[in-house]
């Protein structure tokens, strides 16, 4: 009998120690492909220059799989421009919903809409926000909150009052979003970090918001190129496409390109897409954005040491492009 209870006594110790080892949490991706694609686009059904399927021709031509036309208050519906759409290339539909509150611009993206929503106003900047991005649920789209700091619209603690919001872009491609911040205003990644500390689940996109296709290509210019997603999905539709963003299984990127993220219980390996003779640097970041390790090496790889609450990567090449992956949070 005290044999029987001190077995009995090892179990529970046993299944105690293995509930409090903490662990990463690892995303069910087993087998799925990764496909390249820009969430945030302009056409001359607002303000962009080039119509939409000179738009939709150029990411396709350059190896994008899929697109969302977003243009302002405006439904660009991807049924008329079926002769693009192929196995290689997907249009997603959707719009850039224009709002604001008194002069500061409030603009939510929604991805896969069945048709126009109308931009809500409201007699608060956060109630503002939040109507726009419940409007996007209501049409069973999903939303994204867009440049905060265009006109220094949003600040963090704002942006930490939003519900039902999974994506927020901290990296845009137009030159007048302030990305970086400055001045004491957070750049889009301390807020990002700022969100993740206080336990908000949100994941980081990068987009064009490209308005300019014809012309020169300069930095002044809102041309596009410059900051894509790449999701893990096993196949390129449209609904498999917005839920795995919403599950955070995609990195963003301005130029660097990865192989492959491994997450298992115990590490994060980043296996980085070698190009010509370029040096990268991947810094793995955790709670208020404190760096926990550089790596130099590739692949990249952070051990878990237990005391994490999330750990991201960035990688940083010698060119200055980047690619940012997804919080993975430790349970
Ligand atoms: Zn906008
Ligand atoms: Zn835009």
């Amino acid at each position: 009998m005290r044999r029987i209870l001190f077995i009995h006594f090892l179990i529970i110790a046993s299944m105690s120690a293995c509930q409090r080892r903490a662990e990463f949490v690892v995303p069910a991706t087993a087998g799925m492909n990764w496909f390249k694609g820009n969430t945030h686009t302009h056409t001359t059904m607002s303000d962009g220059d080039s119509p939409p399927e000179v738009v939709a021709r150029w990411y396709k031509e350059h190896g994008y799989r899929f697109l969302v036309l977003s243009d302002h208050n405006v439904f660009t519906d991807p049924v008329n421009l079926a002769a693009l759409v192929d196995s290689t290339f997907l249009l997603i539909p959707g719009e850039e919903i224009t709002a604001g509150f008194r002069k500061k611009p409030v603009h939510i993206n929604g991805l896969n809409l069945s048709q126009l929503i109308t931009p809500v106003f409201d007699s608060s900047l956060v109630g503002t926000i939040q109507k726009n991005v419940d409007a996007v649920r209501a049409g069973n789209g999903v939303p994204h909150i867009n440049h905060p700091n265009f006109r220094w619209a949003f600040s963090q603690d704002e942006l930490l009052q939003i519900n039902n919001d999974k994506l927020l872009e901290i990296f845009n491609g137009h030159p007048q979003v302030h990305n970086l911040g400055g001045g004491g205003w957070p750049g889009m990644e301390q807020v990002w970090d700022h969100l993740l500390t206080n336990g908000k689940e949100i994941y980081g996109i990068a987009v064009d918001d490209a308005h300019h296709f014809q012309g020169e290509f300069a930095p002044p210019r809102s041309n596009p190129g410059r900051g894509w997603v790449v999701v893990r999905a096993k196949n390129l539709a449209a609904r498999e496409i917005v839920a795995n963003l919403e599950n955070g299984w995609f990195y963003a990127s301005t130029g660097v390109e990865l192989d492959d993220i491994v997450v298992t219980p115990e590490q994060i390996e980043i296996r980085i897409t070698p190009i010509r003779d370029f040096k990268f640097r991947t810094e793995f970041i955790g709670s208020g954005g404190k760096v926990l390790l550089k790596s130099e090496s590739n692949p990249a790889i952070y051990k878990l040491t237990g005391n994490e609450k999330y750990v991201r990567a960035k990688v940083s090449d010698s060119g200055g492009f980047a690619a940012w992956t997804q919080p993975v949070l430790v349970r």
